[in-house]
């Protein structure tokens, strides 16, 4: 084996900091002052249970070994297992793990299911590695992490950059750690998987139909229809697309898209599947689409549309962007797309947010269909799983409005009034041990 310090790293140059940490925490502190929570239960949400940052090694295809940095952040679990996904991104460190951890604490709380919140992943750009190389990686992280993880424990699933063969990979590499007659309860350490290996009908497009639905159920309670609607969508990754795909179908139109290679726009509107079917052809990205014309980043946001979805990453809406958004509404497929100091000059412009915590929660409540599946031995049908995902979504959205209308606060604040006080009332009931 090379020595390490042979190693010609692949990395790219760190970016600076997101900043996400301190959103989630001044989105915490805001909605906990408004609701008086209980001091003690303040500080306990207020720091993560357990972080874990693992170096581990993996051979690449040239022989080479590389060092990886790993994260999982546990946050909270008073409701039940950690649960949220993986993250394989440049931008990856130890704060923004943290702030997604947290932010996961509250959408599961917000969603009513019986999870706490969790989040890790791989300081890298995947586009820089083989496939070989990636289920390498993912294989010796899933090792690493050891029962770090597990599916009554802490599950992971996907996020940017991870996919359904991540998750299989994980599943397989957790599973073959067991003895044999332990292999198959298992199976639900991780969910997102591929249909076959115990993944859930629909999950694919669970986040972006979640999406979608909060933005119709928004369009409904103010009588608009969608259709003939723009949009404008960030990030052509799983959840972008999807949510373009079924606002698309209610006769909405994809007027402006931007992914991590470039920004294109069309008036007359950009044809969802054959973007979908150009970028497959086109490593991924959606330059150079012919139905379309590039324009500079820096312009996206200020684009002329009805809609917009930030689904990429985090801090992307900040303070200088938010004057020029011309949108009526933003629905946010992200997590933490929007600062706090944005927010505040969108919603005096009248700008609506559908909150990350509500709006891209389909996920993870179809993530928690896979693992009840899973748990129980169980196979459901497209169908009955979108049924059910609509009634949750349609729930917890109304939830939301209630609340936001009675108390005439924003929607974010509204969800995290529900997330908080869902948790103070477990804590509440059962103490602080010993
Ligand atoms: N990564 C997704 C999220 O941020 C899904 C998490 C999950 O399904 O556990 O919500």
């Amino acid at each position: 084996m090379n020595l390490i310090q042979e190693v010609k790293p692949k990395k790219q140059k760190k970016q600076p900091k997101q900043g996400m940490l301190e959103n989630v925490m001044k989105q915490f502190e805001s909605a906990a002052d408004l609701i008086n929570l209980n001091p003690n239960i303040k500080k306990i949400l207020s720091v993560t249970n357990n972080e874990l940052i693992i170096h581990f090694p993996v051979k690449m295809d040239n022989g080479d070994v590389e060092i990886f940095k790993g994260y999982r952040v546990q946050h909270n679990n008073a409701l039940g297992p950690y649960k949220g996904g993986l993250r394989y991104h440049p931008t990856i460190d130890i704060d923004a793990v943290k702030a997604l951890a947290i932010w996961m604490t509250w959408k599961t709380s917000l969603a009513g299911l019986p999870y706490g919140g969790a989040k890790g992943g791989i300081e890298i750009d995947p586009t820089k590695y083989s496939i070989t190389e990636l289920e390498r990686i993912t294989r010796r992280f899933t090792y690493a992490l050891g029962d770090n993880i597990g599916p009554e424990h802490d599950i992971p699933a996907p996020d940017v950059n991870t996919n359904s063969q991540t998750m299989a990979w994980i599943a397989d590499t957790y599973m073959s750690t067991k003895k044999p007659s332990e292999r198959s309860k298992n199976q639900h350490v991780v969910t997102g998987k591929p249909i076959g290996s115990g993944g859930l009908e629909g999950r694919d497009r669970a986040t972006g139909y979640g999406v979608f639905l909060t933005i119709k159920f928004w369009a409904d309670h103010e009588n608009i229809k969608l259709e003939n609607k723009t949009f404008i969508v960030q990030g052509f990754g799983n959840v972008g697309y999807w949510t373009a795909h079924f606002l698309e179908k209610e006769g909405a139109k994809l007027v402006g898209v931007q992914d991590a290679f470039g920004t294109i726009v069309n008036k007359k509107g950009i044809g969802v599947e054959n973007l979908l079917e150009y970028t497959k052809n086109n490593h991924g990205s959606i330059v150079g689409f012919s139905n379309s014309r590039e324009i500079a980043k820096g312009d996206f946001f200020g684009l002329d549309c009805d809609i917009c979805v930030p689904a990429a990453l985090g801090n992307q809406i900040t303070e200088n962007i938010a004057p020029q958004i011309k949108a009526s509404i933003i629905a946010e497929g992200a997590n933490g797309p929007t600062t706090v100091e944005a927010e505040a000059i969108l919603l005096k412009r009248g700008v609506t947010i559908i909150p990350d915590i509500l709006c891209n929660s389909g996920g993870v409540i179809g993530s928690y269909f896979e693992w009840l599946q899973n748990r129980n031995g169980e196979l459901w049908e497209l169908d009955e799983i979108l049924e059910r995902l609509h009634k949750k979504m349609k729930e917890v959205f109304t939830k939301v409005l209630v609340v936001s209308e009675s108390k005439k606060i924003d929607m974010r604040t509204a969800a995290y009034v529900l997330a908080i006080e869902r948790l103070e009332r477990t804590y509440v009931q059962r103490g602080v041990f010993p």
